[in-house]
């Protein structure tokens, strides 16, 4: 919504960047025009490898292509391939390359010496992905309707820029071309994060790169996989460290504890104290799932464990629910100990738990928000909520917003499940 903004004040921006665009056209100071953000790109590259341009230069009819039955053009086998300089392709020392006959007229003509950039084929090889095995096209249309668009595209940083344009570009193309139905390539894209090790980037040129190998044998893969999805945010990386690694290894091992050596009961868990825990673990972890919020799954995972450890015994729903949803994570401990548990399938097989909404609710109570030791307002929230939260639920109280402002934050007092008091200069 603008703000200080003369007559626009009140319209959404969006709206806005229209109604301000012809207000300066009215007034002779500018006018609508769309950059875009795909420069120039040159696919023709002037060296040995790579896919030939399949035209070929005719004298009368100019640039033709060839025809689809001699397709595709190979390149010819060369000893000495070097790129020969000054803008020269090395497939123009091949005469036989080079010297053929116009598909249109039959005449001499030279085929085209340069070949296509690898770039171009990394922004459609989805399409052939469907149809890999076809040699009779590029994609079977009806496939690429089954199975594209791609529904979650998930990256490097570095290639939300320029691949992802190009991709995107070429799809546009496909589409304008009728051969495909939709025109973005991917419904979602997510980049992941870097490892950070020792301070720095995880690189090999940095040389602080971990072998994995190292790890599974001493760690184990669950272990290891499980604290990579744990170190940080998925989308931002984090920081790699040995000892946090031996902490998710604990974690691993309690799990295998209370479920191996454990009596299980068959008696199902009853009440708001044994189901609340467990549904909302179902809920969190599903929904984190959705959103690549990895590492929070894992904690909540953490905690339904440090909570199954207070049952008087442990029931066999729940510890089966803990094993399904830690399973993502740790494949192969909690197959092994679903098996223990007596089941023949598998446990990937056997569905994702289901939560239940009248289990998920969480107990709230009131916050008092005090300024300068005076109650300003009163917000309801979860029990455990954090000082934080209540300060970002404070600040919507006009009250609140109005003895605040132009004054300056001292500190804050934060007592959970009572109180939060700010106290400011006077
Ligand atoms: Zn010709």
């Amino acid at each position: 919504m603008l703000i200080n903004s003369g007559p626009f004040n009140g319209v959404p921006s969006l709206d806005a960047i229209q109604k301000v665009t012809d207000d300066l056209a009215t007034r002779g100071l500018g006018r609508h025009t769309i950059n875009y953000r795909l420069r120039d790109w040159g696919i023709s590259r002037q060296r040995y490898w790579g896919p030939p341009v399949p035209v070929v230069h005719c004298a009368k009819c100019g640039v033709v292509p060839v025809p689809d039955d001699q397709l595709p053009v190979r390149l010819p086998y060369m000893k000495d391939f070097k790129p020969l300089g000054a803008g020269a392709s090395p497939l123009e020392t091949v005469p036989e390359f080079v010297n053929t006959t116009c598909p249109k007229c039959g005449g001499p003509a030279k085929r085209d010496c340069d070949v296509m950039d690898n770039f171009l084929d990394s922004a459609w090889y989805f399409f052939r992905y469907v149809s890999a095995d076809d040699d009779t096209q590029a994609f079977d249309r009806e496939l690429v309707r089954q199975w594209l668009p791609v529904d979650m595209y998930i990256g490097g940083n570095e290639h939300a820029v320029l691949h992802l344009m190009y991709t995107r570009f070429v799809t546009m193309a496909f589409h304008h071309l009728g051969l495909i139905d939709f025109d973005e390539p991917f419904k979602k894209f997510r980049a992941h994060g870097l490892l950070i090790r020792e301070g720095a980037k995880m690189s090999k040129s940095k040389g602080n790169v971990v072998n994995p190998d190292f790890y599974l044998d001493d760690v184990g893969a669950d272990s290891f996989r499980t604290y990579l999805m744990f170190l940080g945010p998925f989308h931002e990386g984090g920081d790699f460290r040995d000892t946090s690694l031996i902490g998710v290894r604990r974690f691993i091992e309690r799990v295998w504890r209370l479920v191996d050596e454990n009596e299980i009961s068959d008696e199902p868990p009853a009440g708001m104290a044994e189901l609340g825990p467990v549904h909302r673990a179902i809920k969190k972890v599903t929904q984190d799932l959705e959103k690549l919020h990895y590492n929070t799954a894992i904690a909540t995972l953490m905690e339904l464990t440090n909570e199954l450890y207070k049952w008087p015994r442990q029931k066999r729903e729940a510890v089966e629910t803990l094993l399904k949803l830690l399973q993502p994570f740790a494949p192969h401990v909690t197959h092994e100990l679903y098996e223990r548990l007596g089941h023949p399938t598998m446990i990937a097989d056997d569905g994702w738990p289901a939560w239940r909404a009248e289990y998920c609710a969480v107990e709230e109570c009131e916050f008092v928000v005090q300024i300068g030791g005076k109650v300003r307002g009163k917000v309801v929230l979860p029990v455990d909520a954090d000082e934080n939260a209540v300060w970002e639920a404070a600040q919507a109280i006009d009250a609140v917003r109005k003895q605040l402002a132009g004054k300056q934050i001292v500190k804050r007092v934060f007592v959970p499940k009572k109180l939060l008091s700010i106290v400011v200069k006077p």
